[in-house]
């Protein structure tokens, strides 16, 4: 059983090709949460980092047709998805926001403090973006990168059934059965991408 778990495995790389930006600025125009805005208020008063965040640096829309206007596609393209996710969605509880800082010619106005969110957008190969942003095959790439991982280790959990429980496995100071656990929740955070299927 040659496997690796680690992070790494799963989780992308620092590497984060900044360069395949566009600067078309559809991504800074329309933003949401899945937290109505007086949950994300409550949750920033909680002191809540991501909440604060969209309370202190983001510009509600008056409404998702304000929003629209804005940037037609991509707000589309995010109400699909939610849609998709929660065919009882409630729309009047979906609140878009957009980023004050963003300059006429699409540039970030202050660059160097933005928040962290916007340094590891998009965050993962399943981050909605608009369809034409330039990261597009960037997270195609992502998606089947995590994809392998999680393939390989469910590999290895088959691997592990064939052992009893209460088994040490060889240089790692840890029981199959440990083992097993510590896969299963590497896999968990992609389940709601459609891991179990993978
Ligand atoms: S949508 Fe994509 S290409 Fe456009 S500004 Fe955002 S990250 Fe860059
Ligand atoms: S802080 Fe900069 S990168 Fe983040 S949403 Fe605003 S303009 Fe875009």
């Amino acid at each position: 059983m040659d496997v690796e778990v680690s992070n790494e495995q799963v989780v992308y790389t620092s590497d984060f090709p900044q360069h395949l930006c566009n600067m078309c600025g559809k991504c800074c125009k329309a933003i949401t949460t899945p937290y109505t805005y007086e949950e994300l208020v409550e949750l920033a008063a909680q002191g809540q980092e991501e909440a604060k965040v969209f309370v202190e640096i983001f510009e509600r829309y008056s409404s998702i047709d304000e929003a629209k206007a804005a940037v037609p596609d991509h707000v589309e393209n995010i109400l699909n998805q939610l849609r998709k996710n929660n065919p009882d969605l409630d729309e009047s509880k979906v609140t878009f926001y957009h980023c004050p800082h963003l300059t006429p010619d699409n540039k970030c106005s202050i660059h160097s403090t933005r928040p962290d969110c916007c340094r590891r957008a998009p965050r993962n190969g399943w981050s909605l973006f608009p369809p034409n942003c330039g990261f597009k095959g960037w997270q195609f790439q992502q998606r089947e990168r995590v994809k392998a991982s999680v393939r390989k280790l469910k590999e290895y959990l088959l691997e592990l059934e064939l052992l009893e429980p209460h088994t040490v496995l060889s240089g790692r100071n840890m029981t199959a059965s440990e083992m097993k656990a510590l896969i299963k929740s590497k896999i968990k955070p992609w389940e709601k991408y459609g891991a179990n299927f993978w």
